[in-house]
């Protein structure tokens, strides 16, 4: 069986398994963060356990741009500055801004990561420069295209915005939670969800391709589910917590 084969039935499978993960996080929150729990076994701190399970995407994405066959032009360029800007981020600058002394993560969930980056990444570098056959320059252009790169750009903003202000929440060597407040907060309690999942929509919409669309589903089956639960814990921990707040879609869910 050729490499190309074999890719289509990861594709296939690794949309099944999206679906399976989706129904599964209704019934169990990811142990990490405030839903990590003792009996998810060995423990790492938080810090080191997200370097090591992001790391893979950057790094191989590089790899598999080196080693493409197609030939270079400016939409796959920019495809790869799209990546490499929220994965370069996510590996080596988010950790070290994340605020909990000491917080922990348990090894599984690390584990578990690098298995679903390096997958994820194969699939969507190894399309992008080799299977697709390229990209022309009048990509640039279609509609897909630029509408792709300007929802990613709108969820990177709001992620990161997003981030930010639960980094604030905490003083140094603090590690409570509080009511995160603020404009994007208004409406949903997980406004940092909202916009990865927009990011990797934008993606699929950029890319036109089934690796992309593959982990735009995969983002979503991974953090709807989160996101009620955190939903949930928010309500069930503050007494005034803000009633007409959503738990990810503004006005809706
Ligand atoms: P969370 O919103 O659960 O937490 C983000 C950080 O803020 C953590 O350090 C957390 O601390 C802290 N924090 C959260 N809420 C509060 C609060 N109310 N008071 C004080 N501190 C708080 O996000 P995740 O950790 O799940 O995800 C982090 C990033 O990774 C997000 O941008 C997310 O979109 C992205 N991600 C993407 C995925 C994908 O499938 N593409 C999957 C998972 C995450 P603590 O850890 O102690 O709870």
């Amino acid at each position: 069986m050729n490499e190309h084969s074999l890719f289509d039935m990861m594709l296939v499978a690794w949309f099944a398994l999206a679906a399976a993960v989706f129904v599964a996080l209704f019934f169990i929150a990811a142990p990490y963060g405030r839903h990590t729990r003792n009996h998810w076994g060995l423990t790492m701190r938080a810090r080191l356990g997200w370097l090591m399970m992001e790391a893979p995407s950057p790094l191989l994405f590089a790899a598999l741009f080196v080693l493409g066959r197609n030939s270079l032009s400016w939409p796959i360029v920019i495809l790869f500055i799209m990546w490499q800007a929220h994965y370069l981020h996510r590996s080596f600058i988010y950790p070290f801004t994340i605020r909990g002394a000491g917080k922990r993560m348990t090894v599984l969930v690390m584990a578990l990561g690098i298995l679903f980056n390096s997958g994820n990444t194969y699939l969507n570098g190894r399309y992008l420069f080799t299977f697709s056959g390229g990209y022309a320059a009048s990509w640039l252009l279609d509609p897909r295209f630029i509408a792709g790169v300007a929802l990613f750009v709108a969820g990177y903003v709001v992620n990161r915005k997003a981030d930010a202000v639960l980094r604030t929440l905490r003083k140094p060597g603090e590690s409570g939670y509080k009511v995160p407040q603020g404009r994007i907060y208004q409406w949903v309690s997980c406004p940092n969800y909202l916009g990865e999942i927009a990011i990797w929509t934008g993606w699929a919409l950029a890319t036109w391709s089934l690796p992309g669309l593959a982990f735009a589903v995969w983002t979503f089956a991974n953090l709807a589910p989160r996101a009620r639960a955190h939903h949930k814990w928010y309500r069930s921990q503050f007494q005034d917590y803000p009633p007409q707040r959503k738990a990810l879609i503004p006005g809706l869910w």
